[in-house]
């Protein structure tokens, strides 16, 4: 495995913490329940794009780009990131940001990530929703060079095989850190969506050894997108990094039914997981990703998914900014 051979550059404060959630698992009566702390990566409120664009962004500097692109909904962790990292290492950023959740109030177009998005200086495109992302990125790269600059455009979610590589670091993170505190986890689970966070996962856990299942949940409401997206993405990335499966399709594990309407959209279940993380075990989750992801890891356990025995791993992928944007779905709490 040649993860090493691509270019990176040191965005996120890693390694993240692996830390127990003690009263979880008491609660739930399962499997020892782990929490990694994607969400502490650390670049302007930290998540698991940071660590895609540890890889993205030195491929975009590795093509003389003094310029980034890439797009997003309007709460969008990945844009925001992307915003960061580009200030940091001097490039001018360009987001194409829609309005993918409808009907929801001022908050959302405001606060969270929208205002730091400003606030970090990217130059903001809003477009409505259903926009084709791709089209509109091309062209604001079209009118960047005309003006002397060099783009390099970062897909929605920097979910491609260069951007999934963070993940494979992750997968090799943990599998580091289990081995130095005796742990054996059994299974990752954390929210999959535009792919390339499980698609890397899946890649770095199979590199490692594969002792450790990765289960997504669809936060996108959108179960066969999201595991078309995982398993292109999940092939490319493996070839990337010489390694061959002719399984792969077993690999990919993606669990529906905790999406809600759509993306974006509240759950009861995850406004429980929110509350319940909050006030057992003082630990915040967003309302798009990982409070989706949670319920859906509360339910599995509930239903019996793994065995009291296993230790499983939440990969907490952050998301927190968001909350802010959410604040009507808290007031009454
Ligand atoms: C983007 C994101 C995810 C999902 O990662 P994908 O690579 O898009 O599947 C999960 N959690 C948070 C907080 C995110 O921002």
């Amino acid at each position: 495995m040649q993860l090493d051979a691509f270019e990176r550059l040191s965005l996120a404060h890693l390694p993240t913490p692996i830390e127990p959630l003690p009263h979880l698992t008491t609660a739930l009566g399962g499997p020892q329940i782990l929490v990694k702390r994607d969400d502490c990566t650390g670049l302007a409120f930290g998540g698991n794009k940071t660590r895609k664009l540890e890889y993205a962004m030195a491929a975009a500097l590795a093509e003389s780009a003094d310029c980034v692109i890439t797009a997003g909904g309007l709460q969008s962790n990945h844009v925001r990131q992307t915003a960061a990292a580009a200030a940091k290492l001097g490039l001018h950023c360009v987001l194409v940001l829609d309005r993918n959740v409808p009907d929801r109030d001022e908050d959302y177009a405001r606060t969270g990530n929208m205002l730091l998005d400003r606030l970090l200086g990217a130059e903001v495109h809003i477009e409505p929703a259903g926009v084709d992302r791709t089209a509109v990125m091309e062209d604001l790269a079209r009118r960047q060079r005309s003006e002397g600059r060099t783009p390099y455009i970062i897909p929605t979610g920097a979910s491609y095989p260069i951007g999934a590589l963070g993940l494979v670091n992750c997968a090799l993170e943990f599998d580091q850190q289990a081995k130095e505190q005796d742990l054996a986890i059994d299974a990752v689970v954390h929210a999959s969506g535009s792919g390339g966070t499980q698609a890397g996962l899946i890649a770095g856990c199979l590199a490692a050894g594969g002792r450790t299942r990765v289960i997504g949940i669809d936060i996108d409401a959108d179960l066969e997108a999201v595991r078309s997206a995982v398993t292109e993405i999940a092939d490319e990335t493996l070839s990337l990094l010489g390694i061959s499966t002719n399984d792969l399709k077993d690999h990919v594990d993606i669990r529906g039914g905790y999406g809600g309407p759509a993306y974006g959209l509240p759950t009861e279940a995850m406004h429980d997981a929110i509350l319940r993380a909050a006030r057992m075990e003082g630990l915040l989750l967003d309302p798009v990703y990982s409070g989706k992801a949670f319920a859906g890891l509360i339910d599995l356990v509930e239903r019996g998914a793994f065995e009291p025995t296993e230790t499983v791993l939440f990969l907490h992928t952050g998301g927190l900014p968001a909350l802010f944007a959410y604040r009507a779905l808290f007031d009454e709490d």
